[in-house]
Formats: C-alpha cells, structure tokens, sequence
C-alpha cells in the first residue's frame, strides 16, 4: 500500500517573512498521518522553512538544484548544501524550470542521479504540451522522459522516487485533467517502470498528478489506482491546501 505524498510547490511566490506566516498557517490545517506533506519553497528561504516547519509532520523541499557538487556556476545551488540545512526532496525537471531555463531530459536524470546520491528525494516532473496532447502522442513522449531520467538509477533508488505527471496546458490554467484523463498516462508512466525495472519497483514506486488541483478536484483525482497524491502550485499558498491534504 502506497502512502500518498501531498506537495505544495510554491514556485516564485512568498518572501521569507511571508513563508514563516504560511508555514505557521497551514501547519494544524495539514497535520495528518495518512500522507506525507512536503512545501517546496524558494531556495532563499529553505532554511527558515525548515526551521518553521520543525515539530510538525511538513517536510520542506527545494524547487531545484544544480547537478554539480559545487563549482564555477554562478547563482546556482548545489545537492550538498540541500542536504546540509535539512532539505528532504527537490523537484526536478519541472516544465518551468524546462520552458524557461532550457533544462532537458539529460540534465534531469544527472539531477536525479546526484539527488539520490546525497539522500533526498526527487520529485521528477513529466508532462505532455497540448499539442502533443491533440496529436495523440502523450504516452510516447512521456515514455520518454521516464526511460531518461532513470537511466542508471538503482531499483533501491527508483522504489523511493516521487514521479509528477503534469500536463502543460493544465499547469496554471485552471483547466484540471480529468481524474480518466491522469489515471491513463499514471497508469502508462507505472507500467513504463515495469517494463525498466520489474513490477515490485512499480507497485512502490509514488506518482503524483499535478496541474490545476484544487479542493474540490483533489478528492477524485487521488482516488485513481494510479495516482499516489498531488503537486500542487496556486492552491498550496492557501489555507485551501489542508482541504487538498485532507481530501477524504
Ligand atoms: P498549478 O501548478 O497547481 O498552479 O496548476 C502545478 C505545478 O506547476 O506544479
């Protein structure tokens, strides 16, 4: 049985003063044992967050990270400075991070690699545009993305991954996939585990679906076979995310 996993991505969004009145908000909304719940904040302010969030069940997260221990790479952060202040997972590969920063399937699964390496858990981020959606080849371009980002990662390691399937155009559109919709490609990118691994990896492996989640989308969409819980961006920064946790 797979324990669902709630994560609020709060990507550009909250000053570190605000994100210590947030972390302190939601913390009795989101107070829960049936699911584990990570706040994935601006960088700026990881380590007050971690601060803020101890004593309860939120676990923080980064939004990104550099895939090189530590270098000539101005403005970047490194895994092993995550690991150092408490930082439990990071996303990786968001389709912001892919549209605006150039990031690629390659340079996801080196993030991937170097996460593991230093114990935190990647939240890799895959997702069909709308016109791949429209041109029928959404499994096969996520089939894609999967194979890469696993590439050389243990079946120890994958067991323990958190995989969000994110549609573009359901990112900040306020337009939700249908709970058959996600249900297909989270089943699809499951069984793509399977066939790299074997089907215990499958069967342990956390997939999330991500896009336009809110209070009241959460409940059906998180009881699919497939679907093991949430990334969430507009609706993590209210008090609304404790319904979204709490979606039973
Ligand atoms: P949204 O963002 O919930 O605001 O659509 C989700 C995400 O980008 O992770």
């Amino acid at each position: 049985m797979r324990k669902k996993i709630i994560a609020g991505n709060w990507k550009m969004n909250k000053t570190t003063s605000e994100t210590v009145t947030l972390i302190n908000q939601l913390k009795p909304l989101v107070a829960t044992e049936d699911a584990d719940v990570v706040f994935c904040v601006p960088a700026i302010s990881l380590t007050t967050a971690v601060e803020a969030a101890k004593g309860s069940n939120i676990q923080i997260g980064a939004e990104n990270m550099h895939f090189e221990e530590n270098g000539a790479y101005t403005g970047e952060i490194a895994p092993g400075m995550l690991d150092d202040i408490g930082v439990r997972y990071v996303i990786i590969g968001h389709s912001e991070r892919r549209e605006y920063f150039a990031e690629t399937d390659v340079t996801v699964n080196k993030k991937v690699l170097k996460a593991f390496e230093h114990g935190i858990t990647p939240i890799i981020c895959c997702g069909e545009s709308l016109t791949q959606r429209e041109q029928g080849v959404t499994i096969d371009f996520i089939r894609q993305q999967i194979k890469i980002a696993f590439l050389n990662v243990t079946p120890e390691q994958a067991k323990t991954a958190v995989i969000a399937y994110e549609p573009i155009w359901a990112i900040g559109t306020g337009k939700v996939a249908t709970s058959a919709q996600a249900q297909e490609v989270c089943k699809a990118i499951r069984e793509c585990v399977a066939e790299i691994y074997d089907t215990d990896t499958a069967a342990a492996i956390r997939i999330q679906y991500g896009g336009s989640v809110t209070a009241d989308s959460a409940a059906e969409l998180f009881s699919q076979p497939d679907i093991d819980g949430g990334l969430v961006g507009g609706a993590s920064l209210k008090p609304d995310f404790g319904k979204i946790v709490n979606y039973k």
